[in-house]
């Protein structure tokens, strides 16, 4: 395609944005990632609100009680020699993954502290809310050609909600995934075992149990072009010796991928992991991606880091590469997208956003169950707090 019609595409697609502020939205997104490449968007250095962490029970605690410590083995030896599958299956203890718990967590997480958010009591009217995994899936949409998505949209005094809802094909999956790549799920939660300590000065104790209900969830604030958003996503670990002891920049993400021993492996490696990796901690500021390479015996042999702002550059020169352009412009449509279809204010109603690679974004409407994720306790509480009119004196007050 050459830049003239690159720039047609691109001129349709600010005309549907500039109709969404019509009283009638666009029906549909299109995904294409010569649509989305234009400048890089606005994109504000997030900042951390809070946190809360998850116990072995998956059990709220509103601090930083399961923040780990990035402790890596020391470098002057041959290298580390970590069993990934060491304690498969009798040391794990598999979070239940037919609990949906939506935005819960996160909303519990606000609603203890949506009355001192930064930015004034108007600031959570004019955002967005929800998962930092939910945007990476957004961001990566131009790229992906396996897996589609749903994502459950409502809003609720003025702020948009979004909340992912497993699609049919990623149920079937997950119902029927394989022995090995259940193994292999272990094999990442393992390595994080081996790198990181429960305190900053001790060692990791790859003796316990792993246990994936218990995580740390950092809350954090940003803007893509002009979508505030507050978000917030599982953090690995916090890197004690960082240069920068301040949240995001201490945090590390840790990753596990198969030895490469071939160019053309690592130039796939580039083209559709490093993506999703860069993704992930871009969003969350999130300055270092510690990768372990394990061997066909399920060894870590080696480590490598990647810093999150290196990575464009090993696909920049690739003509089937990816750009962090394209991720960011087209995010910032589908925000543009969202925010201008669902227009009720309504925390029962369900704008159910659709996707499938090789088609454009549907959206369809809902009402109540089964799509329905905002929780009574949540919709209670904050009507409560916020009456959208004074209510007048009864005779019994
Ligand atoms: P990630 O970027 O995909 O790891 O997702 P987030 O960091 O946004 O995680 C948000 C919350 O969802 C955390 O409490 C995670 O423990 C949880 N979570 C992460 N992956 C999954 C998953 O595959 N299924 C479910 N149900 N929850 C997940
Ligand atoms: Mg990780």
């Amino acid at each position: 395609m050459d830049r003239r019609e690159n720039k047609r595409r691109a001129e349709r697609v600010d005309g549907a944005e500039r109709r969404n502020k019509l009283p009638s939205p666009a029906s549909s997104l299109p995904t294409d990632p010569a649509l989305y490449s234009g400048p890089f968007p606005f994109y504000r250095r997030p900042s951390e609100l809070g946190c809360f962490s998850l116990d072995a029970q998956r059990q709220y605690h509103g601090d930083a009680q399961a923040l780990r410590y990035y402790s890596p083995p020391p470098t002057n030896d041959q290298g580390p020699n970590f069993d990934l599958r060491d304690g498969y299956p009798d040391r794990y203890q598999p979070r239940d993954e037919e609990v949906q718990e939506r935005l819960d967590h996160l909303l519990r997480w606000l609603l203890d502290h949506r009355g001192k958010l930064e930015g004034g009591p108007g600031w959570l009217a004019g955002a967005i809310v929800t998962w930092r995994g939910h945007l990476t899936k957004l961001l990566t949409t131009p790229y992906e050609q396996q897996e589609g998505w749903q994502l459950a949209a409502s809003r609720f005094q003025g702020t948009l909600y979004l909340s992912e809802v497993e699609t049919p094909a990623a149920r079937a999956q997950r119902l029927a995934r394989p022995p090995l790549l259940r193994e292999l799920m272990y094999m990442g939660y393992k390595f994080e075992q081996y790198m990181c300590a429960d305190k900053p000065g001790s060692s990791p104790d790859p003796s316990g149990e792993v246990n994936t209900n218990v995580a740390f969830c950092s809350v954090l604030r940003s803007r893509l072009g002009s979508h505030r958003l507050l978000f917030s996503g599982e953090v690995d670990c916090t890197d004690p010796r960082a240069a920068s002891t301040q949240p995001p920049a201490c945090y590390v993400e840790l990753k596990t991928s198969k030895e490469m021993h071939r160019p053309g492996h690592w130039r796939s490696f580039y083209r559709h992991k490093l993506l999703k990796w860069w993704a992930q901690s871009f969003l969350l500021g999130v300055p270092n991606v510690v990768a372990g390479f394990r061997n066909p015996e399920g060894f870590v042999c080696s480590l490598k880091t990647f810093p999150t702002m290196e990575m464009f550059e090993y696909v920049r020169n690739d003509r089937d590469g990816w750009n962090p352009s394209v991720c960011m412009n087209f995010c910032a449509a589908f925000l543009s997208f969202a925010q201008n279809t669902v227009v009720q204010d309504d925390p029962r109603l369900v704008h159910l956003f659709s996707w499938e690679p090789g088609s454009p974004v549907t959206v369809s409407k809902h009402r109540d169950a089964p799509y329905a994720f905002l929780p009574m306790w949540y919709v209670e509480a904050v009507t409560r707090d916020l009456p959208l009119a004074p209510k007048t004196p009864s005779p019994k007050d």
